[in-house]
């Protein structure tokens, strides 16, 4: 990715635009990275953590949020006031107490014109939901929940140190929707311990029984972050990996769900996501599309666009990304831990590698409109030469991915990439 650290202090600050700008609606993302029992196959930024800690934590956190218009300002990144999404990510943010639940929700609306109808999603793990919290997070305009299901067979859920049994799962679902949650989604994970092509079959057959109405589908990522892909790696038997599906496998259950979600109501959407009609995840579709979001917490990750002279006729595409320490001990709220400027050419290659994720893939129109036509027709060749071996299809106007290029949708990526590299 072509990066340009340090640009900004280059420019007059006074051009940039004021504070707060429209740039269309911001997604809002909040890491709350505590959970009761770390699972063998996480290598996300989580672990478990005391009332006290979590409480400082909720502190920090507001006041990072009561201070982004000044760090939006710092990095001379454009801050839209309006949110049309929030999503509380993890960790296990179903384990807050209402009160901090609120006080997060309150220093949110405290800075952004939250949309009325905007989505508001909290993951959860099943059975990790009080009563209280369930009651709290719908009066406070929680409309989404997304399960941390990962298998509904109780043997593949307990290898990796989940509580949940499949119908604890099916239970839990149904509870959320009797209680009023307008939309439940669900992740499962191919390439679990114990994972056969039958019980994974079950698995699925579970979840479109359900009263889901989202599915994320991952392969579980063998290296070094978790515990069981370490073990993979390195031998033992601790956390159960002789009994971890070989790669091969594992990607012909996640080509299983691609086939058999969309013929049960759940049409594919992005390479992980598949959804029942109307039901696609708005916030994560941010991501994709490039749309503006602003993360905080542990681990946050957020991307503002920025615009300013010198930036050329590609500037409104220019953008910075930041993140957050990913330690507990690290984070407190006040810098972020990483700063990258993306330049117009970075931002052409994160509009194709993000935008290709999406099933619909990219408009290729749109990309001669947003950049340099001449990084299109570079990219245009290499499409081409994708799409003769079966990864791509090149439909007139339209770029995407084949169901296989999907499957090896890095390796197409970097072919792709390598036409535009500088
Ligand atoms: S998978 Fe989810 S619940 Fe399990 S440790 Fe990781 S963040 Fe926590």
């Amino acid at each position: 990715m072509t990066i340009f650290e340090g640009r900004v202090k280059e420019w007059d600050m006074a051009d940039l635009r004021p504070e707060f700008a429209e740039n269309g609606a911001l997604g809002v993302y909040v890491s709350v990275p505590f959970c009761r029992a770390k699972c063998s196959f996480c290598n996300f930024a989580s672990g478990v953590g005391t009332p006290v800690a979590i409480e400082r934590y909720v502190e920090s956190l507001c006041a990072e949020i009561g201070s982004v218009g000044k760090r939006a300002e710092s990095l001379g990144a454009m801050l839209p006031r309006k949110a049309d999404t929030v999503y509380f990510g993890g960790g296990t943010p179903s384990l807050l107490e209402p009160a901090q639940l609120n006080r997060i929700l309150a220093a949110i609306r405290g800075q952004f014109d939250v949309a009325a109808d905007a989505e508001i999603t909290m993951e959860a793990a099943p059975g990790q939901i009080s009563d209280e919290l369930l009651k709290a997070a719908l009066r406070l305009g929680v409309n989404r929940v997304s399960l941390g299901v990962q298998s509904f067979i109780d043997r593949e859920a307990a290898s990796v140190g989940r509580s949940h049994t499949g119908e604890s799962c099916v239970a839990e679902i149904a509870r959320l929707r009797r209680a009023g949650v307008g939309k439940v989604a669900a992740d499962l994970i191919a390439g679990l311990p114990h994972q056969t092509d039958a019980s994974w079959q079950r698995s699925l057959d579970a979840a479109v029984a359900s009263e889901l109405d989202h599915l994320s589908v991952y392969l579980f990522e063998v290296d070094e972050g978790s515990r069981l892909g370490a073990e993979v790696l390195g031998g033992g038997a601790r956390f159960y990996a002789p009994e971890v599906p070989n790669e091969e496998r594992a990607s012909a259950m996640y080509e299983r769900a691609c086939a058999f979600l969309p013929e049960h109501g759940f049409g594919q959407y992005e390479i992980s996501n598949f959804a029942r009609a109307g039901f696609q995840a708005k916030h994560n579709r941010k991501y994709w599309e490039r749309a503006p979001y602003v993360g905080f917490g542990l681990d946050a990750h957020s991307m503002l666009k920025i615009e300013g002279p010198g930036l050329g006729a590609q500037g409104p595409e220019c953008a910075v990304r930041f993140a957050n320490a990913d330690e507990l001990a690290r984070y407190d709220g006040r810098e972020p831990a990483e700063i990258t400027r993306v330049d117009a050419r970075g931002a052409f290659e994160e509009a194709l590698f993000l935008g290709l994720r999406l099933v619909e893939g990219v408009s290729v129109a749109a990309l001669r409109q947003r950049f340099d036509a001449g990084w299109v027709d570079e990219a245009a060749g290499i499409a081409r030469e994708l799409a003769a071996g079966g990864l791509m299809v090149v439909d007139g106007e339209r770029w995407a991915l084949t169901s296989h290029g999907r499957l090896v949708s890095n390796d197409v990526f970097g072919r792709l990439l390598e036409s535009v590299a500088v």
